[in-house]
């Protein structure tokens, strides 16, 4: 008798909905945890794992000496190195594709790789059009990590210590 008494004054008294509306006042008043994206963006480590990148020396050389250890780092078996010997004797990749589909962004090709080539970038926010396009081959990697080299650099001065 009692309960069927409780649960008419809750329904006439509108009582969920009172209780709803008394989080939703209390919410107004405090600091908003969303953002505006991509206006405004959350901030990021130096060790975050977006979009790969290769780097080169700053004398333009490619870091990349074809080892391929990152290749069989790789858990996904996402990245796919063919590589031939250059006329001063130092081996270079012909070929150097990272499959996007595939890629788990572990960070493991990352931390194999003895001459810090092939790194994962902050880069998050990107997109495919065409059939294709999740194959990242060495022209897009290089670019990227040209591009991108100055944040790359400073994230990874930043990170020295612990690796
Ligand atoms: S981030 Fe991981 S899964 Fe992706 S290419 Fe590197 S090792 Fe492979
Ligand atoms: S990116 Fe690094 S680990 Fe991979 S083949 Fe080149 S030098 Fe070796």
């Amino acid at each position: 008798m009692f309960k069927k008494l409780k649960s008419i004054y809750a329904t006439f008294s509108l009582l969920e909905l009172r209780k709803g509306l008394a989080i939703t006042f209390r919410y107004m008043f405090r600091p908003k945890i969303t953002i505006s994206y991509p206006e405004e963006k959350t901030p990021q480590s130096p060790r975050f794992r977006g979009l790969h990148a290769l780097r080169r020396y700053p004398n333009g050389e490619e870091r990349c000496i074809a080892c391929k250890l990152c290749e069989s780092a790789c858990p996904a078996q996402a990245i796919n190195i063919e590589s031939t010997e250059r006329e001063d004797g130092t081996r270079r990749t012909t070929r150097y594709d990272i499959d996007l589909f595939k890629c788990i962004f572990c960070g493991l090709c990352e931390e194999a790789c003895p001459v810090d080539s092939i790194v994962l970038t902050r880069t998050f926010d990107y997109h495919m059009e065409e059939k294709g396009d999740n194959i990242m081959c060495k022209e897009k990697l290089l670019a990227l990590g040209d591009r991108l080299e100055p944040q790359i650099a400073k994230d990874r001065a930043a990170d020295a210590k612990f690796r």
